[in-house]
């Protein structure tokens, strides 16, 4: 039977899914499942999801604009969305189901470079939606958090928690001493969005072995990346999140976790399309 899957949002062009979840249908051998991308709004949100079961649509994942917005339309919302879903399932019986598969993804990928939150002091440059999934998870196991964002306010649902320092992005350079997991949650630095770091030389205060990830994928070394790097630093960019978050998302489609193989198939996959590392 034919199942169709796509990924919604605006602008849409751009999103690597189609490429990830065809390689996942083709490495599992379920050749009548099909993924398309499409340009949703969030005015054009509602007769998307009025059209889901008429036009066939078995699940959906969403990105910007729309993990916020589809959160009305859900019978069945997981806690891992309360920040915004990134995956919906659309049940026989029971209607719509969302997750967001995110910080699943993220944890996935910090294990996979021998790394995870458990007893980490994390710092989170940024408090938008992905970093609010991240502390989310970091927050039941990590030592401490300290959230870096131009508006601080941005972050106050987490102030009350124990181990959780709010401050404005323009303290970073007194917060390296004792980070060893720090984390760009910010566009700065992506493709695209002409805006960077204007000085990265907080990096130069890490101490020895932290680990330093960037949510971006595109370009693969940002200059947050490349810097850390140059000293020293292991470095993780947004890729292996991206992949991980759509295995997650995958396994709620079809029932099956990908494994390090499917994983690795994907990211070749990618790396041929896209130029992007191995
Ligand atoms: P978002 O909700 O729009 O949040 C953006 C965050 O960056 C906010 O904290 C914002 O601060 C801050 N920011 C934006 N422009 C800034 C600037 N010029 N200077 C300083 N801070 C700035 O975005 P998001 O969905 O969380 O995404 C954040 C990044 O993660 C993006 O690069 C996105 O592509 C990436 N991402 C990657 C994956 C993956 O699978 N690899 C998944 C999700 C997201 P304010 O609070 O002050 O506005």
């Amino acid at each position: 039977m034919e199942k169709k899957y796509c990924v919604i949002g605006d602008p849409i062009a751009h999103s690597l899914s189609p490429d990830i979840y065809t390689e996942l249908f083709a490495h599992y051998g379920l050749p009548g499942c099909s993924y398309f991308k499409e340009q949703v709004t969030v005015q054009t949100l509602p007769e998307f999801i009025g059209g889901l079961r008429a036009r066939g649509i078995c699940g959906f994942n969403i990105t910007m604009p729309l993990k916020q917005a589809v959160l009305p339309y859900l019978n069945y919302m997981d806690p891992s969305a309360a920040y915004g879903a990134n995956t919906v399932v659309v049940e026989e019986t029971q209607g719509l189901a969302g997750w967001s598969t995110d910080a699943a993804g993220f944890v996935r990928s910090l294990h996979e470079h021998g790394h995870s939150f458990l007893d980490a002091d994390v710092v989170f440059i940024g408090c938008g939606g992905a970093a609010k999934t991240l502390i989310r998870a970091a927050a039941k196991e990590a030592r401490s958090i300290t959230i870096l964002n131009r508006t601080p306010d941005h972050a106050q649902a987490f102030a009350s928690l124990p181990g959780v320092k709010i401050l404005p992005l323009s303290n970073i350079g007194s917060q390296m001493n004792s980070c060893n997991l720090l984390i760009n949650a910010t566009p700065l630095g992506m493709s695209g969005i002409g805006a960077d770091f204007e000085d990265l030389s907080f990096l130069a205060k890490l101490p020895e072995g932290a680990f330093v990830c960037d949510l971006i994928y595109d370009p693969p070394m940002t200059a947050f990346l490349t810097e850390a790097e140059r000293l020293g630093h292991a470095t993780m960019n947004g890729l292996w999140m991206l992949i991980w978050q759509a295995c997650y998302a995958f396994e709620k489609f079809t029932g099956i976790m990908p494994d390090l193989a499917a994983f690795n198939a994907v990211k070749a996959v990618l790396g041929r399309q896209r130029q992007l590392p191995q």
